[in-house]
């Protein structure tokens, strides 16, 4: 399974639920919109290492929302420190999905420190993460994605992307459609 074979599964499981998608920048996010398009998919065009504390922070102000961050080994590795602020804030409606390639997939596939002696389900567990897996196979995903709903999921990958397009949205329209569908309703006074 590559990167692209990962992000079918999520978008098959929670695509069409109302779950809220940070997707991690570069390749990710366009794959993710070739797959599975939608207004809850939030494509990070910038700030790499962020979508976990994008996605903490969300999962923070909107407690009946899922939220689901899409997150690269490499990403992992420049923000380590994500992790000790999730599991210390531990919300349950958070799951941190890390895609575990081995390698800096959107800049050429140079190896990341995965691909040596880290391993970023211990490095959770130390960071004190309470509720950590990982899986390598589609069905174990697929199996995972059915029970866990909140803490992080590493997801084991070969390093390989698949030939996609550019997103066609600009990034002024992918962060108001997607304020749209995630803010609170607003309240009449
Ligand atoms: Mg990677």
């Amino acid at each position: 399974m590559i990167r692209y074979g990962a992000l079918e599964i999520l978008a098959e499981k929670e695509g069409d639920k109302d779950t809220l998608i940070i997707a991690n920048i570069g390749l990710p996010s366009k794959e993710l919109y070739e797959i599975y398009d939608r207004k809850a998919n939030f494509y990070m065009l910038g700030s790499m290492g962020l979508s976990s504390s994008i996605g903490l922070g969300l999962a923070l102000a909107r407690p009946d929302r899922k939220v689901l961050a899409i997150d690269g080994d490499g990403s992992v590795l420049m923000n380590m420190g994500s992790l000790a602020t999730i599991a210390n804030q531990h919300p349950d409606n958070y799951l941190l999905v890390i895609i575990d390639n081995g390698a800096y997939g959107s800049t050429g596939n140079q190896i990341t420190a995965t691909a040596g002696l880290t391993d970023l389900k211990e490095v959770a567990l130390g960071a004190g993460v309470r509720n950590v897996a990982m899986v390598s196979d589609k069905s174990d995903l697929k199996e995972k994605l059915d029970t866990m709903d909140n803490g992080v999921l590493v997801v084991k990958t070969e390093p390989g992307n698949k030939k996609v397009p550019v997103i066609k949205l600009c990034p002024a329209d992918i962060i108001k459609r997607f304020m749209e569908i995630s803010s609170p309703p607003s309240h009449s006074r």
